[in-house]
């Protein structure tokens, strides 16, 4: 059942900022709504007041100049393969979103909303019916993980798929809040608490996604699913590339926020990869095994690293 009782569209980032202000503690953003919609149906989100921020037009423009393209927050998925310089500058990225759920929910869907959206899990992404008869776990009022039996922490699975291809080319977002606006590496937000996934200020809009062009990247992306579309990540990576032999890998879908590690030609990269694997916290969570997820982080890297033409 949805249980928002009020809904107001915003007219701008300050209008939308003094609504939430007011609003403090029940109110959420909505942009696209594919993920704020689906929480509220299953009865993971009981916010009782909607505030739309589809309409602010300041954030669907896309800018390119010498320094950065600038992507705005309420950009549609589905839109980001219709700009040339993103196409031909950024495939990663246009795979990514690609990758996102089905093609009539991409037209709808913002990248803000991609990188903001709710961690998943095997015992969470289910009706309230469903996660009445199976027990509460910790990310909804319960006191243990289904899924690992631990009673401290909860590994939700980190999924926007964006995010991944983004961070892989050192992104940064701008953040607009009633005291100020900031730029942080997108990286940064992402608590790793699967209970709290991020660090953000509840009232705060992020407003565009910034990736610098002070170094050309070349850069593959995968992910791993069982159905090609629908279905939530099992396993994202993007590894990149710079012209100065800089490597940059970013796992999703294994952690409750993404796993990074750094490197450069010329290291071996079999310790990039046992690297990339020790930092995960894979659990049994998801519709494929632990042990398969882990074994497909090294599938996925060596693949890259080839087409990358670093072995
Ligand atoms: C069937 C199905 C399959 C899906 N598959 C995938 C998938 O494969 N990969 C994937 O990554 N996602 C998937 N999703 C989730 C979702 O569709 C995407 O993440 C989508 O990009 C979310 O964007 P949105 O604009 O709809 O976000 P919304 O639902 O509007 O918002 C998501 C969250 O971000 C906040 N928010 C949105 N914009 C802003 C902003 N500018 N500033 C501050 N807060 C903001 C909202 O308050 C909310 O918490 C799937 C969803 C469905 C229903
Ligand atoms: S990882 Fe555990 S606590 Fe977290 S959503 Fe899944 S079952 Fe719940």
């Amino acid at each position: 059942m949805i249980s928002a009782k009020s809904y107001i569209k915003a007219t701008s980032m300050d209008n939308a900022i003094s609504i939430a202000e007011k609003h403090a503690g029940i109110f959420r953003y909505i942009a696209g709504g594919t993920d704020v919609m689906v929480n509220k149906f299953q009865g993971n989100d009981d916010a009782s007041l909607l505030i739309d921020i589809s309409e602010i037009a300041a954030l669907t423009e896309i800018h390119v100049n010498d320094k950065f393209l600038e992507i705005g927050a309420l950009v549609c998925l589905d839109d980001l393969k219709k700009h040339p310089f993103i196409v031909s500058n950024f495939p990663a990225l246009i795979e990514a979103a690609n990758s996102v759920a089905s093609p009539t929910i991409r037209k709808t869907a913002t990248i803000g909303g991609n990188l903001l959206c709710e961690n998943r899990c095997l015992f969470y992404n289910q009706s309230e019916w469903w996660r009445e008869a199976a027990g509460s776990c910790l990310k909804c009022n319960g006191n243990i993980c289904l899924a690992s039996g631990g009673k401290k922490s909860c590994f939700s699975k980190f999924v926007s798929d964006t995010a991944i291809a983004l961070i892989s080319v050192n992104a940064q977002i701008q953040i607009f809040d009633s005291e100020d606006i900031s730029l942080k590496p997108l990286e940064s937000i992402y608590t790793g608490d699967g209970i709290h996934p991020r660090d953000l200020k509840m009232t705060a809009i992020l407003s565009s996604i910034y990736i610098p062009r002070n170094e050309e990247f070349r850069s593959v992306y995968k992910k791993l699913r069982k159905r090609e579309t629908l279905d939530f990540t099992s396993l994202t990576t993007a590894v990149s590339l710079t012209k100065t032999g800089r490597i940059r890998i970013v796992l999703g879908g294994v952690h409750a926020k993404p796993v990074i590690v750094y490197g450069f030609a010329g290291n071996d990269l079999n310790l990039l990869i046992s690297e990339a694997i020790s930092n995960t916290r894979i659990i049994d969570n998801d519709t494929y095994s632990k042990a398969y997820r882990k074994e497909m982080i090294a599938v996925f890297l060596n693949q890259s690293f080839k087409e990358l033409q670093l072995i």
